[in-house]
């Protein structure tokens, strides 16, 4: 957004790529430093800030590469910690990791009978959305119901382009060893994305390769926070890949581009080049 405004923007990034957080695929980040150093912003990755100094109003960071950045302002965006301590946890038997999340079962339940913990205090999964959902379902689990709180998670980054992700990365199910099939379809093929001027982009979705389900959507691009919401729903609801690319989206809209990579991973994607591939028999 402050490049945008026209105000020189640097990125010094830790790990090997931006958006390296876990339920992001690292395509987005990738994707998303292209832009970035297109359009001007200077990415350091695999980078670390040594020192940070102030000489009158300017700022001074050392970078683990040896290299010394001056600016104006200077946003530290690191992690958050959970603040559990001195609570007095301990003295009801409450349990905490050693980084001092509170451990819930599916039903946000601890392992003290009576006591449910919701939000980033459990460490499950740190946005507020998801806090809301694992309330509700605490607060129904306190009253005697039973019920596990194991929706999908939709992910929104509010950078230019958006990312939106919701289920499995590629990276995830391989360390799991889920046999996957990648659809991709990138934006600019997109009538919408073309009329709105913003054809940077894509979506890449997981499918299961043995049992055809939706495994995961990542998605950047103009309206990628709002078109996330469809590929939760469907993720939630269990759809098989095949399912989503039944579904018949609205055009021209952004959000066509989860169908046609759905239609992708089947081998069948009618607005892209044949792919060198057997199609995926139907049924599955
Ligand atoms: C800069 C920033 C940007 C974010 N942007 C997004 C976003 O765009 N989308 C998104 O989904 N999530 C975002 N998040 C994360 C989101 O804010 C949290 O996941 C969410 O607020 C968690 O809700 P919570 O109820 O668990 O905790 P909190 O919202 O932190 O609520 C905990 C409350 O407990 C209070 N409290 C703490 N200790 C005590 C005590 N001893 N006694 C009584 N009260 C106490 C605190 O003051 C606080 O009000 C962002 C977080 C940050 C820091």
């Amino acid at each position: 957004m402050m490049q945008a405004l026209g105000v020189a923007v640097t990125v010094v990034e830790m790990l090997p790529e931006l958006l390296s957080t876990p339920g992001l695929d690292r395509d987005l980040g990738q994707a998303l430093r292209a832009v970035f150093t297109a359009r001007g912003i200077v990415c350091h990755v695999n980078t670390t800030v040594r020192e940070l100094t102030t000489a009158g109003t300017i700022v001074r960071a050392a970078l683990s590469d040896g290299q010394t950045l001056e600016a104006d302002r200077v946003l530290v965006c690191v992690g958050r910690a959970p603040n559990t301590q001195d609570l007095g946890l301990a003295s009801v038997g409450l349990a905490t990791s050693p980084k001092g999340f509170i451990p819930v079962s599916d039903t946000m339940a601890t392992n003290v009978a009576g006591y449910y913990c919701i939000g980033d205090a459990n460490g499950r999964c740190l946005l507020a959305h998801a806090a809301s959902a694992q309330g509700a379902a605490a607060a129904d689990n306190a009253l005697g119901h039973a019920r596990a709180c194991t929706a999908p998670i939709p992910a929104a980054v509010y950078t230019f382009p958006e990312v939106g992700a919701v289920g499995l990365t590629e990276q995830e199910a391989k360390a799991q060893g889920i046999p996957v099939a990648i659809g991709k379809f990138p934006l600019s093929h997109l009538g919408k994305a073309m009329a709105a001027g913003h054809t940077e982009g894509f979506v890449k979705l997981l499918r299961h390769r043995a049992t055809g389900a939706l495994l995961g959507v990542h998605m950047i691009g103009h309206n990628a926070t709002e078109c996330i919401a469809s590929a939760g729903a469907m993720l939630h609801h269990k759809a098989t890949v095949r399912e989503v690319a039944e579904v018949v989206f609205a055009h021209p809209t952004i959000g066509e581009a989860i169908k046609e990579s759905a239609e992708d991973a089947l081998g069948v994607a009618l607005h892209l080049p044949p792919r060198p591939v057997i199609r995926v028999p139907a049924g599955t």
